[in-house]
């Protein structure tokens, strides 16, 4: 653990230290924030004594990152919520603009150090430590995932970028160069796996034991977990951020229960319910979207901000030590259908269908016929096979059961052969649309 007296302080002593960090930030939003003044006001609140502490933050207004795109101007790019003066920023990365045009994200030199610190945090407890090596695929450039970088030499390792789109130079660098770790996406993670096998590379007989995971769901999902672990031969574990929050704020400790919040004391988590915006307890068991608010933030610190990632939380006691609430995430927002009134996310879907490997590939690809988040059923899936499995009508049969059971959906299942479904070496499509 990189700092014990932080990571295992009862959650209880850590909201205490928070709630008074929250109130300096508030006050710090009402002095600097115009987006926070303006939009505090009009919801009735007009200062931060009337906001009071942690206990009513469930009373304020969501931010949804709309609204922050909507104050952009020519004279401020970066939007009303930005309270740093130009001398004080001293990075400023992009989103990947995928849903829409490119936001940018300014740090000043505290915010970095902040950001590296509770990344740092989190990757520490995969359980790689000081004097090891690992190496990267992220081709960070101009976005936030180059920060996360600083966290691995915050960690003390050795850190050995190859970047994506080189597989070849990738392989090679793991033998050459025996790194006892490996970070990329998970899809990029399975991606490895099978150009390994293709090739006669023994992927499991590396130096790696650890593989980290991180840029979207997956690594926590326990089929598609299972089969990376198989094919790497080492433990998969998995980290999670948010460009405008943070990066990596959450990472997953050996246990693999779900990752912890890395990030504590930087930034306050909540649970809400999507449709309605209401507040739920971070309670065991209990899912809904993660809202995000800086504690000590000075960019652009933002309030209960809205992440559009679905997670599942967990409360139980964790044998590493670390304290606080765990959270899984089960999917994006941006990728959820609702089939007669059921939410479904297509990483679900792969989860379940992934349980009838060795049979199916783990690939999957949910074709909605129409337009919108409301679909009617059935909702077709493709399903991909594993290499030299025949397309059967009882399979097909078996997974459309097991959707229906588990995920209380109606779905069509179209099975197609090994290599039917693309891959990617970055983020994996889930969703296609007509
Ligand atoms: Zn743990």
């Amino acid at each position: 653990m990189l700092e014990p007296d932080v990571e295992t302080r009862p959650w209880e002593e850590q909201l205490a230290v928070d709630d008074a960090s929250y109130r300096e930030q508030l006050a710090y939003l009402f002095e600097r924030s115009d987006f926070y003044r303006l939009k505090l006001g009009a919801a009735g609140v007009g200062s931060a004594a009337e906001a009071g502490g942690l206990a009513s933050i469930g009373l304020l207004p969501l931010t949804e990152k709309r609204e922050l795109r909507e104050t952009v101007t020519p004279d401020n790019p970066i939007g009303s919520h930005l309270c740093a003066t130009r001398t004080e920023i001293v990075r400023i990365y992009s989103t990947s603009g995928t849903t829409g045009t490119p936001s940018y994200i300014p740090l000043t030199a505290v915010d970095l150090e902040n950001w590296v610190k509770g990344s740092a945090r989190s990757y520490a407890a995969s359980g790689v430590v000081a004097g090891e090596r690992i190496v990267s695929t992220y081709n960070a450039g101009p976005f936030v995932a180059g920060a996360a970088l600083g966290a691995l030499d915050r960690i003390g390792l050795c850190h050995i970028p190859v970047g994506t789109g080189n597989t070849e130079r990738l392989v090679r660098a793991i033998e050459l160069l025996q790194p006892e770790a490996a970070v990329l996406t998970p899809s990029y993670a399975a991606y490895l796996v099978e150009w390994t096998a293709a090739r006669g590379i023994d992927l499991r007989g590396s130096s790696v034991v650890r593989v980290l995971v991180a840029g979207e769901p997956g690594g926590g999902e326990p089929a598609f977990r299972a089969k990376l672990e198989a094919g790497w031969g080492a433990r998969v574990t998995e980290a999670m951020g948010i460009g405008d929050i943070g990066i990596s704020l959450w990472g997953e400790c050996e246990e693999q229960d779900g990752m912890h919040l890395g990030a504590r004391g930087l930034v306050h988590p909540e649970l809400i319910d999507p449709d309605a915006g209401t507040s739920l307890e971070l309670a065991d068991g209990a899912s809904g979207e993660l809202v995000l608010t800086h504690l000590a933030h000075r960019a652009a610190p933002l309030l209960r901000f809205r992440t559009r990632d679905h997670v599942e939380v967990r409360t139980s006691p964790c044998p590493c030590g670390r304290t606080g609430p765990r959270v899984r995430c089960i999917g994006r927002t941006d990728d959820m259908l609702i089939v007669r009134g059921v939410n479904v996310f297509p990483s679900a879907v792969r989860e379940v269908v992934g349980g009838f490997a060795p049979r199916v590939s783990g690939n999957i690809l949910v074709k909605p016929g129409s337009p919108g988040v409301k679909q009617d059923p059935p909702l077709p899936v493709a399903v991909e096979l594993a290499p030299d499995v025949d397309a059967d009508l009882a399979l097909a049969e078996a997974i459309r059961e097991r959707l229906r059971a588990v995920l209380v959906v109606q779905a069509s299942v179209e099975l197609v052969p090994w290599g039917g479904l693309g891959r990617s070496e970055y983020k994996s499509k889930l969703v296609e649309r007509a």
